[in-house]
C-alpha cells in the first residue's frame, strides 16, 4: 500500500544534476532540483548543506548509476512506507506550512494505479540539468550564480560599496558561477549520447534557450533523430521565442515552463530589462507555432508583484489556451522583497482582491492564497528591509518603484523614505 501522505514521483523517475565544482565535477544530485533548496529555517540562519543525500563519489557516476545507488533506493522506500526522510525536509517543511510542496503538486493528478506503476518499476526517464548562467535578463529575485547578467549590479554594488546593504536585505546573493569545460563533465557526456534513453530533459538556466551548448544540442537532437521520443521541459523565461528557435524546438514534444511573474510595467520592473512587449509576442509566437497541450506558468509572489495577480490571471485568460499556474514563494523567504515583511492589512488588502477574480475552468491553479496566508500568519512585518533591497536594484537600473508598483506599495514604501528623511 502506497502512503500518499510520503510519496513523491521524482525518486522513482527523475534525477536532477545541476551542482558542479569548478572543474566541472559534480558535488551532489537530488531526485528533484526543490531538493537543494533551504527550508526557511535555514533559509533564516543561512547555513544548510545543499547535499541532502551524501552519496560519494558522485562525479564518476553516470546519471543511470546514480538514480540505482543505494541511497536513492533508501529513498525510495522511505517515502513509499509512509517515512518522512530528512534529504525531503524542504517538502516537509512547506507542508507543515499548509503550502503545497512540490510533492504535493507532482502527486496531485496521480491515481494509485499511476503510482503503482512507477513505484514497482522504477526507471530514469527525466533528467534535470544544468550547464551555466548564460542569461539575458537581471530578475530582481535572481543572482549572478545563476544570471550572468546580473554581474552588471553586483560590479554596481561593489563599486558603491553597497554589498553590505545587500547581504543584509536580499541575504541570497550568490557569485560564484563555475565555468568549466562541459567535454570534461561525465553527466553531460552521457546526456548528449544518450537521449533516446530517457524520456525528459529538464533544464535551467540561466536561460536555456540563450545558451549555444543548449541549441548545439537541439541540432544534434534533431541530426540523430532522438527528438522523436525526447520531451523538452525547460525552465524558460519565455522572452526569446523567434522563428528560428521555433524551427528547432517545433520538432520535440514540449511541457517546458514560462516563468513569468507579472505584467506590464510590474513585469518590465522585475525582470528587467525585457520590454513586457516582448514578451507578450514572444509567447504568443510559441502558442501559434508549438503544439504544447497546457502552458504551466511559475509566478513568484513577491512584495512588487502581489497586487498584479489579477491583472496577470487576466491576461492569460485572454491566451486562450489551458495553463496550470503555480505560485511559487521566493527565496530566501525572509529577503525584503519577501511577503512576510508586508503589514497584514496590505496582505489581507490584497487577498480580498484575489478572491474577487473570475475564476476560468482553463486556468487551474496552485498556492494562489495559502503563502499569503502563511505570510498573514508567521508575519514578520519589516519596511525597512523591503525599502533597502528594492533601493538597491532601483538604483542599480536606474528604475524608481514609484514609476511602476501599485500605489499602495508606493505609499507604503514612501512611508520607509519620509521616516529616514
Ligand atoms: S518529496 Fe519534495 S524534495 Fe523529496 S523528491 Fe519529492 S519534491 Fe523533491
Amino acid at each position: 500500500m502506497i502512503n500518499r501522505k510520503t510519496i513523491c514521483k521524482h525518486p522513482f523517475t527523475a534525477l536532477a544534476i545541476k551542482k558542479y565544482d569548478n572543474e566541472g565535477k559534480l558535488i551532489t544530485a537530488w531526485p528533484c532540483c526543490m531538493m537543494g533548496n533551504p527550508t526557511k529555517e535555514e533559509g533564516e540562519t543561512n547555513s544548510y548543506d545543499a547535499d541532502r543525500l551524501g552519496i560519494k563519489n558522485i562525479e564518476d557516476l553516470t546519471p543511470q548509476e546514480i538514480f540505482f545507488h543505494p541511497r536513492m533506493n533508501e529513498l525510495r522506500e522511505n517515502l513509499k512506507n509512509g517515512i518522512r526522510d530528512e534529504a525531503c525536509k524542504v517538502c516537509w517543511d512547506q507542508e507543515d506550512r499548509n503550502i503545497k510542496s512540490f510533492r504535493n503538486v507532482i502527486i496531485a493528478d496521480q491515481t494509485d494505479e499511476m503510482m503503482e506503476e512507477y513505484v514497482n518499476e522504477p526507471r530514469l526517464d527525466i533528467i534535470d540539468t544544468h550547464i551555466n548562467n548564460a542569461c539575458n535578463l537581471r530578475c530582481r529575485m535572481c543572482d549572478p550564480n545563476a544570471s550572468s547578467l546580473l554581474q552588471i549590479d553586483h560590479n554596481y554594488f561593489k563599486k558603491n560599496e553597497l554589498l553590505d546593504d545587500l547581504y543584509s536585505s536580499a541575504g541570497r546573493w550568490a557569485t560564484k558561477q563555475n565555468i568549466f569545460d562541459l567535454k570534461n563533465v561525465k553527466q553531460w557526456d552521457w546526456i548528449y549520447n544518450n537521449a533516446d534513453k530517457f524520456k525528459v530533459l529538464r533544464m535551467s538556466g540561466g536561460e536555456p534557450f540563450y545558451n549555444h551548448h543548449v541549441l548545439n544540442f537541439l541540432d544534434h537532437c534533431i541530426e540523430k533523430g532522438f527528438n522523436k521520443t525526447l520531451t523538452l521541459e525547460f525552465h524558460t523565461n519565455a522572452t526569446l521565442f523567434d522563428s528560428v528557435l521555433l524551427d528547432k524546438v517545433k520538432h520535440f514534444n514540449n511541457n517546458l515552463n514560462f516563468s513569468i511573474d507579472g505584467t506590464g510595467k510590474v513585469y518590465e520592473y522585475i525582470r528587467y530589462p525585457m520590454n513586457w512587449q516582448q514578451l507578450d509576442t514572444s509567447v504568443k509566437r510559441f502558442i501559434e507555432v508549438v503544439d504544447q497541450e497546457v502552458l504551466n506558468i511559475n509566478f513568484i509572489v513577491m512584495i512588487t508583484n502581489l497586487f498584479n495577480i489579477p491583472d496577470f490571471y487576466r491576461w492569460l485568460v485572454s491566451l486562450n489556451k489551458p495553463v496550470t499556474l503555480t505560485f511559487s514563494e521566493v527565496y530566501f523567504m525572509d529577503r525584503g522583497i519577501s511577503l512576510y515583511n508586508l503589514p497584514i492589512s496590505i496582505l489581507k488588502h490584497a487577498k480580498a482582491k484575489i478572491l474577487n477574480i473570475e475564476l476560468s475552468k482553463h486556468i487551474f491553479t496552485h498556492n494562489m492564497l495559502s503563502i499569503i496566508d502563511d505570510a498573514i500568519k508567521n508575519n514578520t512585518e519589516n519596511r525597512k528591509k523591503a525599502f533597502t533591497e528594492i533601493m538597491l536594484f532601483d538604483a542599480s537600473r536606474q528604475q524608481h518603484y514609484k514609476d511602476y508598483l501599485d500605489p499602495i506599495i508606493v505609499e507604503w514604501l514612501d512611508g520607509e523614505k519620509n521616516a529616514r528623511n
